[in-house]
């Protein structure tokens, strides 16, 4: 491993795709990003190109490589993290995909997946692959396609037609065909892989007649799953994980209890449960967590709809800021929101209300409420709907956790942090590298081909940047939160039945 400097994440999103070299400290030694195409070809529709999430994650590569010199002789292995869930089925023989990659915010399989609740199938769902059925997760999706394209069914019967999700089209393009694989948390959010037994679910495979043929081999997120020679010489990939995941491996959450929590668009919180799968009453997601031995952990997972892009309506319909870093100082300018909440429910409540026509609400105006209390109140649901996740995680799990580490866009605003911290009651910790989803790849890939020798070596690399120490009375943390749970309140009430 001498002569190995480097690792390289391959980070394919939704909306860029991107490459990140890192060195043995996790520090960004190269860094390429390029957008590509979203396609909309109906409304509620999203597609990608497969070949050009190929091409833009090839040469994003290609040009991180180069911006350094980097050779292929020098780099140790590749790590690869991706968007969750999108689906791609391609023809063996000519390498090329069948079908646009349905992505998973893409809701045509709508009526597929609400047919199949209607005939009983939520619980048997929920037990075997730890997910509530819906139109998001992958197995809607093969079928469609697989319903969609004359004779597609029976050539995937016959082996001629594959699916993967991305890290699978990487891994099969990067090997060049010869290798055809996904790791344990890509597989989990198929919506067909049993997490009790790590296998496809025949079951599952039956009611959507989706062929067995067709589906990947499954492995640890940190294994050799293969070689490429795309680059100049052979380099391991050694790798794959879906981008939560990666980010809470990223985040050295390699331990029961550990949470991360990403303040993005919208917003992600997981937890390590170890060996525990818990199967949530509040309607959180029971998933795999990345790793490197042969049985993976379990996670919990919750999601907020609405968490920077509350922020980016502040800028982009409000015109209340100009950027979004600039409410941090608005907020600062105040000593609290005036008795202001902001509920920004704009496309309902997730976990653990599930009120999908919930809308926005605004309460508590007063005459002496200003831009500053409603800039103030917008960030705070921020930390109000990450604690409502915090909370059901902790009540599910019964575990009290250390730190709550931080990540994603929004997690740079400090007041932000510190309300956080406040009103969780809990020590926040935020990273010196919010790049925790790549980070995370590469940790898997590293540790896998021995670039770190274990996770005490990656551990040393975790820097914290800075801590948030809860600061708030009981008293008052008490009284904003029933504050917050009237105006949910009235989020929900407002969407029922006159
Ligand atoms: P994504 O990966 O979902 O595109 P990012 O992690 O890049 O999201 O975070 C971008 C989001 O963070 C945007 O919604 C933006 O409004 C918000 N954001 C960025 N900086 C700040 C800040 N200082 N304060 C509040 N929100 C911020």
């Amino acid at each position: 491993m001498e002569n190995k400097k480097y690792i390289i994440a391959m980070d394919q999103g939704t909306t860029s795709s991107r490459a990140i070299l890192f060195d043995k400290k996790g520090e960004v030694k190269s860094a390429v990003q390029r957008e590509f195409r979203q396609i909309y070809p109906k409304a509620g529709w999203v597609e990608h190109d497969p070949m050009e999430i190929w091409s833009t994650q090839m040469g994003v590569t290609m040009e991180a490589m180069q911006k350094i010199d980097a050779l292929p002789e020098e780099i140790a292995a590749i790590g690869i993290t991706n968007q969750r869930e999108t689906t791609i089925l391609w023809d063996v023989a000519t390498g090329k995909p069948i079908y646009n990659a349905i992505v998973w915010q893409c809701r045509r399989t709508s009526d597929m997946i609400e047919k199949m609740k209607a005939e009983g199938w939520t619980d048997k769902v929920r037990e075997k692959t730890g997910l509530i059925p819906d139109a998001y997760f992958s197995a809607g999706k093969i079928a469609w396609i697989l319903n969609h394209i004359p004779g597609s069914r029976e050539r995937a019967r016959r082996g001629e037609i594959k699916f993967g999700t991305v890290d699978s089209w990487l891994i099969w393009n990067l090997t060049n065909g010869a290798v055809h694989a996904t790791d344990y948390t890509n597989a989990s959010r198929t919506m067909l892989f049993d997490i009790r037994t790590l296998t496809w679910d025949d079951e599952i495979l039956a009611y959507f007649d989706i062929p067995r043929e067709m589906l990947p081999a499954v492995h640890p997120s940190g294994f050799r799953y293969g070689t490429t020679a795309r680059f100049g010489g052979e380099i391991p990939i050694a790798g794959a994980a879906g981008d939560q995941q990666a980010a809470l491996f990223g985040q050295c959450g390699f331990e029961p209890g550990a949470v991360k929590s990403t303040y993005g668009t919208g917003g992600f919180m997981l937890m390590n449960t170890g060996e525990n799968k818990i199967l949530s009453k509040n309607g959180l997601l029971t998933t795999l967590a990345a790793g490197t031995d042969e049985r993976p952990h379990y996670a919990l997972e919750g999601s907020v709809f609405i968490a920077g892009a509350a922020i980016q309506w502040l800028r982009d319909e409000m015109r209340m800021i100009r950027s979004s870093p600039q409410s941090e100082a608005y907020c600062n300018a105040v000593e609290d929101t005036g008795g202001v909440y902001i509920v920004p429910a704009f496309s309902g409540l997730g976990a653990p209300y599930w009120q999908q026509y919930a809308r926005g609400t605004i309460v508590g105006l007063t005459r002496g409420v200003s831009k500053d209390h409603f800039i103030r109140a917008t960030v705070e649901s921020l930390a109000y709907q990450t604690n409502d996740l915090l909370s059901a995680m902790q009540d599910e799990s019964g575990m009290s956790l250390a730190a709550l580490k931080v990540d994603g866009g929004a997690s740079a605003n400090n007041f932000l942090m510190q309300f956080q911290s406040d009103i969780s009651g809990v020590r926040i910790e935020r990273p010196n590298c919010i790049e925790t989803t790549a980070l995370g790849a590469a940790y898997l890939a590293g540790l896998t081909v021995g670039y770190w020798r274990n996770k005490d070596e990656v551990r040393a690399n975790w820097q914290c940047g800075r801590v948030f120490e809860p600061a708030m009375t009981e008293e008052k943390r008490k009284a904003l939160l029933r504050g917050w749970e009237k105006a949910v309140k009235c989020a929900i009430y407002y969407a029922q039945e006159e």
